[in-house]
């Protein structure tokens, strides 16, 4: 390609991968970006863009909660096709038991600084008036955000980019190995350090890698200002999406700031082709309508799958592989598009031998050889 020997090459242009280069460029690095089709086009543009801190354990509540405040830094920066907007979650409890969990969710986040407010019956009918009479209530979650994560991509790549980084778009990686990446071509890429980000991709680069397809859908509506305020997720979500033995389906809509409604969200394994499953979109829009009816009449316009990168501890492995000089950023999952920006921050600390700012044990790929102790 070209004689340079880059300190960094990073493959996948997916948000991951942008976000790793952003920062690798702004830390100082000579970066090569190497994608094969387009910035942002993998699960990145599959994804709903919700930024969300997360309490499925210590260590994703500690990256999504170190995520969520780079990106509200970073806000004040990003152009208005990023459409971030600080719509806040609602957690809908359907029952008393479900308001059991609202007080443990609450305790869990209290106690850890994020600004969370429950909310009864009537508060929740008034914080969005199209749910269905008879919810017990909810937990807002009011720092959490939306955004429109391929705009979020093209944004990161444009910094990187602006800070030396060279960008190669339309090049497929056949092989990664120390010190240099092979292109479909025969021609290498020569760097002191390579990272795979290539989402749910990343075993075809790295044998061995514990990341499975997990395949979801959404689908999107016409343009209904006003219809939705919050980011609006079902209680049972977390554990639907813990499911690894059966498909599943969550409440999970979301308000874009076109007046359209994301409205998902689906999980399944063992599925690998891109089409859209009926059965899982008519499971996903009934289990929509059980909690908002009125959604039944939206008109809605197009439906699309996508797949994540599913770890077996749910949580994404970030840092040194076997290979001496490659390194992984992959195994993101539900939440790639909320732990990019702290993804970055993790990969250039360890490329440049920086003190995180966060323990970096739970998230290296040295604990797939352990057997995910914590699964
Ligand atoms: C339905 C759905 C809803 C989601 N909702 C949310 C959400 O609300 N919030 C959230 O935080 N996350 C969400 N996610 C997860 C999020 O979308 C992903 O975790 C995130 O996009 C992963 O980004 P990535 O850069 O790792 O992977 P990708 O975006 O898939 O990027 C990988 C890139 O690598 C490139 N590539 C692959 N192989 C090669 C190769 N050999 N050579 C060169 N390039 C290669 C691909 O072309 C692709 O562009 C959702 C995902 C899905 C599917």
């Amino acid at each position: 390609m070209n004689d340079t020997t880059y300190d960094v090459a990073i493959v996948g242009a997916g948000i991951v991968g942008a976000a790793c280069a952003a920062e690798c460029a702004r830390s100082g690095m000579r970066v090569a970006i190497v994608e094969e089709q387009m910035i942002g086009g993998g699960a990145t543009a599959a994804g709903m863009g919700h930024i969300v801190v997360m309490d499925d354990s210590e260590a994703q509540f500690t990256l999504t909660r170190y995520s969520q405040k780079l990106w509200e830094e970073a806000s004040a920066e990003l152009p208005p096709e990023v459409e971030y907007t600080k719509s806040g979650t609602i957690w809908v409890a359907a029952d008393d038991e479900e308001m059991q969990a609202v007080a443990a969710k609450q305790a869990f986040y209290g106690a850890r600084g994020v600004r969370v407010e429950r909310l009864d019956a009537k508060q929740v009918a008034e914080a969005e008036p199209q749910l269905r009479p008879g919810l017990a209530g909810g937990l807002l979650v009011a720092e959490d955000a939306v955004l429109y994560p391929p705009a979020a991509a093209a944004w990161l790549i444009s910094r990187a980019r602006h800070e030396g980084a060279v960008l190669h778009v339309g090049r497929h990686v056949s092989e990664i190995r120390t010190g240099s990446l092979k292109l479909a071509d025969g021609s290498r890429v020569s760097a002191d350090s390579i990272v795979n980000a290539t989402g749910a991709w990343a075993p075809q680069l790295a044998p061995g890698v514990q990341v499975r397809k997990r395949k979801g859908h959404l689908v999107i509506t016409d343009r209904y200002p006003g219809f939705l305020r919050h980011q609006l997720v079902e209680l049972g979500y977390l554990k639907k999406a813990h499911s690894v033995t059966s498909d599943s389906v969550a409440f999970n809509v979301q308000p874009r700031i076109t007046g359209q409604i994301l409205i998902g969200s689906s999980r399944q394994f063992d599925n690998e082709n891109t089409n859209v499953d009926r059965h899982m979109v008519r499971a996903m829009l009934d289990r929509a309508r059980e909690y908002m009816p009125a959604i039944g009449g939206l008109s809605a316009i197009r439906c699309w799958t996508g797949f994540r990168a599913a770890t077996p501890d749910n949580l994404p492995v970030i840092g040194p592989s076997t290979e001496p000089g490659v390194y992984l950023a992959t195994g993101h999952e539900g939440l790639g598009i909320t732990t990019s920006l702290a993804t970055g921050k993790l990969i250039a600390d360890q490329l440049l031998g920086r003190q995180p700012a966060i323990a970096l044990e739970p998230y290296l790929p040295a604990r797939c050889e352990k057997g995910f102790a914590h699964v």
